[in-house]
Parts: structure tokens; C-alpha cells; sequence
């Protein structure tokens, strides 16, 4: 049994101390982290009230020794780390000693603790960091810390707290990611009373991976694995179709531990690259397993931010491995099915890959947590998906740019047709080049020609424009949904067949509690059992897009924005940003990327252009247009000297 030892002074300052307990999920962190550490196979976590009334954190580890219980509460009292050199090769999760001392000083903790071989086990209370008692107790083998009145006495805390549901939802993605991160590990979070997050351990990503996304996109998802010299991955990936707008999606693990990190990012957003657009993210749990050594973890404490030694090697790693995984699974007849039952040949690439297993002590599982259930639970929902071949490849469905621009139409008769290259000043042409008002499109612009699919490359008499079709059809929906709703208000559209959108049951209660602010915009979703909504309505706006992935979108918008961390915005002002979130959305679904037209249809589009506000820059504050001169060109073709 490891001996718990006090850090020298030296090595304590060496490490950045950075506060232990920023809110109550960083608690819940904390314990779950020294439940791993102690090499637990059952983890099961109780909160309730936002993590404030109550943090209970249950694990079947090794326990701590009786003599050392209260040593733990010691700062800098570690089992874990003597020197700098343990620290570079760490394979604890913890190894500050700073946490139990932490939680202890701002709240009422019960400790409960029993080693395996033990008669019974201690029982010590804390309050503010002081022992209040100590005695013998009954307990299961393992620790259970019990952490009431968080911040009691730290009032100026409990101001940097949200609402409660946000401290929850914040709780449950702690639980999450330390599970994604140990499938070998059976996990389970209870917020208020009930389960919102339930793996069984049976060491598979891919059940994770279902409790996580759901089954629709579990069903269709494709399995990574990969070896490197210095690293071994394994993933889990959601076709493309399953996107979404935030980065919520993308799940990373090293060497067993949650992780954020830059170089994983970019290597998997690199091997998504050709299949989904822009701005758009997958979702993916992915583990690597590497040499300690060639890991920084200590980048930032709290925030998880890690840093690899060769940050480069490894995006290019992933992104080979990623963008591998997806062409062999998307090739149709190749399609690999995760499969959820334990298959043994499936066994075989895998094992070559070392899974991230840390802890070695595995003590064989007394089950007081019962798991299992809750994840079979998850796939039986699957009667309630619609095929995911319905949904298949949203994003590659060409939508007709100009159906949902009738005023587009009306204006082409009313359009010039010659270009009028002998006027010498156009008032339009003028104004723009004044850097400080708000530009308007020429009128006489026309169309010359479309390049690249991408690129209308029009002039007027005294200029050349290089427009972006995408960016400028999403300016002109963009003003004309927005007046729209300003004038004549949020209607609804009412869904002849309702939609049935399943959620992952994590997600569910935060969306339950979000939808009523949605019904003023003619989104009326309702609760469809536990795990998924049925649609009734949606904005007009979305008339003839694709109502799914738009409702979809807002789902993970408001999943986002309850785990967003600067999100200190008043009631009307979210409103607004959500207002103007609907019509962004939309007018993204409407646009579509690589769509060929014609002279005419550009020339609409430019016509509809010229009436807006502010046509030279896309709702994003992209530019919608470059304008070439007939200044400029002169001057860079040396004519004017
Ligand atoms: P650290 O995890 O950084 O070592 P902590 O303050 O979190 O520091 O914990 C202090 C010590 O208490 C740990 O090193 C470990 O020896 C012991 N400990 C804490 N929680 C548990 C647990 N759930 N099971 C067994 N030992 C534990
Ligand atoms: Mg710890």
C-alpha cells in the first residue's frame, strides 16, 4: 500500500497551485479523480442542488489506510508523488494533494473509508477543514465522500455560481468525460434523483459513445483504431451527417485522463475536412495512449488543457486516422455497424492497440451500484429513430438556392440588360468606396460570370466585384427574415407529420426546462418519454429547410450555452442573441456551397443584394464582396502614372 507522504516545499511551489474549487463540478472532479486513482470499477456520483446541498461521491477502491485518513486532509499530503521526476511520469490523475484539503475547508464533509481486507472501516467528519470526529463505521469496501454546504463559508464563492441546473449540467459532462475517458470503468451520475448519465464498465467506447450521442447516431458510427510509434489511438465517430455548430461533440482522453487539447482538435477537425463544412464539428470520442513523458499536463490545472511534446506529429496522426476511419466507412458497402454486442473478433485490431488502462489495482467488483441496466435501457430506445438513411447526408443534399427567395424573381424582369460601361460616375460606386457609410450595391452591376461554383465575378461601369455567393444569399435572408420577424412577428409553422428528435438522456432536463422560451419563436417541442421531444411547430423561417438538422441545432445551442462559461448575458438580451441565432441558422441551411448558376440567378442574386442595408458584409461580419477599382486596377497596372 502506498504510503501517504507531505511534498517538500520545493516541489509543492513547483507545481502551479491554482484553486482546487472553483465551482461545485470541479469538486465532483476532483473525487472522481481519486476514486480512479484508487483504482475503483464502480464509481457512482449523487448531487443534488446544483452540487451545493449535496456532493456524494462513491467508489469501490482500495480505501485508505486507518492511520492515514486524516493525513489526506493534509495540503500537500500525497500519496502520489514524492519529486519532480514522478511528476513528469505520472500516471495518477492526481498528484497535488491539494483537493480533499480544498473541498474540506469550504464545506461539511463525511469521510467513509474502508480497505479491502479490513474489518471495518472510518468514519471522520469535517467541517471548514477541521476534524469534528472519528470513529469506527460500516462500510463497503472502498471510500464514499459526502460534501454538504458547499461554500457555506465562503459567501463571495457562492456568487461566481449559476443557476443550479447549470452547476448540474456542468456535474453530469464531469462524469461524462471521466467515463468517455475509462470505459473500463462503470460510472454513474444521479442529479436531483435521477440518472443522467449510466455506463456499464464493460470497456467499450462504443457503449459510451451511445450514452453520450444517443443510439440513432451510435447505430451508423464508425470504430478508429490506429498505431503510431510513439502513440496508439482508438475512437468512435459519428457519420458527418450528425455534426453539429459546436465543439461539444468532440470527446478526448490521454492515458486515461479528460483532456483538452489543441493538437487532438485540429487533427480531427483536419480529418473531417472534405466531409463536413466549415464551422461545423463531429462528434468523436477519441483515446490515445502514449509515454507519459511526451505529455504536458500540467499546461493548466484546471481546465484539463493539455500539450504533447510533438503537438504537430500528433494532428497529423489523428487527422490521417480519422480521415481513414471515414473512407473505409463511408464507402456503402463498408459501412461497419458498431456493433453493442461484446464480439470477440472484433477483439483483434483492438488489443494491438494498448487501451488506456491506468490504475493497475483492478479489486474484483462487489457491485453495490448495480450498472448495466441504464445502458441496455439506451438501445431499446432505438424503435423510436427514424431511419438514419432518412436523415443520411443532410448536408450533401443540394437545396435549390433560389426556392426560398421568391422576391429574387420579381425583381430579375426590372433589371437592366446592358451593362452600362459608358457612364462615367454612378452614385452607388461612389458611395461605397466611402469607407464610413454603409455601402449600398451598385445598381447597374451585372454578372459576368460564375467561378470556382463559388465566385460571382461581376462589374459596373466602374468596378470589378468578386462576390461570394454564399456569404451574400445568407445577407439577403438574413434582412429579410429579420424584418420579417420584426414586422410581422414569430409565426409558426405547423408540422403535418411531428418529428421525433431523440436526445441523449443527459441532455434531456436541461432541454425540458428550455423549451418554453422557444414557444414566442414557434418552436413547440414537447417531451416524448425520457429521451427524446416530438415537434410540433417550427418558425416560419424554416419553411422549406431542413426542419431536423435546424431543430437539432438548437438543441445544441441551448446544451452549449448551459455549459458555456461566459454566458453572463440578461434575459433580454439572450433573447435577442436567440432571435437572431434562429435566423443565422436558417439562412446557413439555405445556402449551400459548390452549386453551379446561372447569369440570371446571379443576377437576381446581386439585384436583391443591391436593396439591403448592409450588402458587403455576410451576417458574420465575413465580407460578401472584394471590389476592384477602376482606380486600383489602373494603379497595378502602372496606366495611371
Ligand atoms: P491527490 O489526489 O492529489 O493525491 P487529494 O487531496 O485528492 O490529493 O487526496 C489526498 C490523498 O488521499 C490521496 O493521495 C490518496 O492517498 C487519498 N485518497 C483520496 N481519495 C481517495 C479515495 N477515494 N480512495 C482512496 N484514497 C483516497
Ligand atoms: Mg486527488
Amino acid at each position: 500500500m502506498a504510503q501517504i507522504a507531505v511534498l517538500s516545499d520545493l516541489v509543492a511551489n513547483q507545481i502551479a497551485a491554482g484553486e482546487v474549487v472553483e465551482r461545485p463540478a470541479s469538486a465532483v472532479k476532483e473525487l472522481v479523480e481519486n476514486a480512479v486513482d484508487a483504482g475503483a470499477t464502480e464509481i457512482s456520483v449523487r448531487v443534488e442542488g446544483g452540487g451545493l446541498a449535496l456532493i456524494e461521491v462513491q467508489d469501490n477502491g482500495m480505501g485508505i489506510a486507518p492511520q492515514e485518513v486524516e493525513l489526506a486532509f493534509i495540503r500537500h499530503a500525497t500519496s502520489k508523488l514524492r519529486t519532480l521526476d514522478d511528476l513528469r511520469r505520472l500516471g495518477s490523475l492526481g498528484f497535488r494533494g491539494e483537493a480533499l484539503p480544498s473541498i474540506a475547508a469550504v464545506s461539511h464533509l463525511t469521510l467513509h473509508t474502508r480497505m479491502r481486507d479490513a474489518e471495518g472501516g472510518v468514519g471522520l467528519v469535517m467541517e471548514g477543514g477541521s476534524v469534528l470526529s472519528r470513529e469506527p463505521v460500516g462500510c463497503p469496501p472502498g471510500t464514499r465522500v459526502t460534501v454538504t454546504d458547499l461554500f457555506f463559508n465562503t459567501p463571495a464563492r457562492l456568487k461566481f455560481v449559476r443557476s443550479l441546473q447549470t452547476e448540474s449540467s456542468h456535474i453530469v459532462d464531469v462524469v461524462a468525460k471521466a467515463a468517455a475517458a475509462r470505459p473500463d470503468i462503470a460510472f454513474r451520475a444521479m442529479v436531483d434523483g435521477r440518472t443522467q448519465w449510466s455506463t456499464p464498465g464493460d470497456g467499450r467506447l462504443e457503449t459510451v459513445f451511445a450514452v453520450a450521442f444517443g443510439a440513432t447516431a451510435a447505430r451508423t458510427a464508425l470504430k478508429l483504431e490506429a498505431v503510431h510509434a510513439d502513440y496508439s489511438i482508438s475512437g468512435v465517430l459519428a457519420l458527418p451527417e450528425f455534426s453539429r455548430a459546436q465543439r461539444t461533440g468532440l470527446w478526448f482522453s490521454v492515458n486515461g485522463r479528460p483532456v483538452r487539447s489543441q493538437a487532438l482538435q485540429n487533427g480531427v477537425v483536419d480529418g473531417f475536412a472534405h466531409a463536413i463544412p466549415k464551422g461545423r464539428y463531429p462528434l468523436i470520442l477519441l483515446s490515445l495512449a502514449t509515454d507519459p513523458s511526451l505529455v504536458d499536463v500540467n499546461v493548466h490545472p484546471g481546465k484539463l488543457e493539455i500539450r504533447f511534446s510533438e503537438e504537430r506529429d500528433v494532428r497529423e496522426f489523428v487527422s490521417q486516422a480519422v480521415a481513414d476511419a471515414l473512407q473505409a466507412g463511408m464507402r456503402p458497402a463498408a459501412v461497419k455497424m458498431v456493433s453493442h454486442e461484446p464480439n470477440d473478433s472484433d477483439g483483434e485490431g483492438a488489443r494491438a492497440v494498448a487501451p488506456p488502462v491506468v490504475a493497475q489495482a483492478r479489486p474484483p467488483s462487489s457491485s453495490s451500484i448495480a450498472p448495466g441496466a441504464p445502458a441496455r435501457q439506451e438501445y431499446r430506445t432505438a424503435s423510436l429513430d427514424r431511419e438514419a438513411s432518412q436523415i443520411a447526408f443532410a448536408l450533401a443534399q443540394p437545396i435549390d438556392v433560389f426556392s426560398s427567395l421568391p422576391l429574387v424573381h420579381e425583381t430579375v424582369e426590372t433589371q437592366p440588360t446592358a451593362v452600362e460601361t459608358g457612364s462615367a460616375t454612378d452614385g452607388a460606386t461612389a458611395e461605397l468606396r466611402g469607407a464610413d457609410t454603409h455601402p449600398q450595391m451598385p445598381v447597374g452591376i451585372r454578372a459576368v460570370a460564375q467561378v470556382m461554383q463559388m465566385y460571382i465575378v461581376a462589374q459596373d461601369a466602374d468596378a470589378v466585384y468578386l462576390i461570394d455567393q454564399h456569404a451574400a444569399h445568407e445577407r439577403v435572408l438574413y434582412e429579410r427574415f429579420r424584418d420579417e420577424a420584426a414586422q410581422r412577428g414569430w409565426l409558426k409553422l405547423d408540422l403535418l407529420v411531428p418529428l421525433t428528435i431523440e436526445v441523449p438522456v443527459r441532455e434531456f432536463g436541461i432541454l425540458n426546462l428550455a423549451r418554453e422560451q422557444w414557444i414566442e419563436f414557434g418552436l413547440i417541442v414537447e417531451p416524448f418519454g425520457e429521451q427524446a421531444f416530438v415537434v410540433r411547430s417550427v418558425p416560419h423561417i424554416w419553411e422549406g429547410l431542413d426542419i431536423e438538422r435546424l431543430v437539432k441545432d438548437v438543441f445544441a445551442d441551448q446544451v452549449a450555452d448551459q455549459l458555456g462559461v461566459d454566458k453572463e448575458i440578461g434575459s433580454t438580451r439572450a433573447m435577442r442573441a436567440w432571435q437572431d441565432r434562429l435566423i443565422m441558422r436558417s439562412c446557413k441551411a439555405a445556402v449551400k456551397a459548390n452549386q453551379k448558376l446561372s447569369l440570371m440567378e446571379m443576377d437576381a442574386l446581386l439585384q436583391s443584394l443591391s436593396t439591403l442595408q448592409n450588402p458587403f458584409t455576410c451576417p458574420h461580419g465575413r465580407p460578401t464582396a472584394i471590389v476592384l477599382t477602376r482606380q486600383q486596377l489602373e494603379k497595378e497596372f502602372k496606366r495611371s502614372l
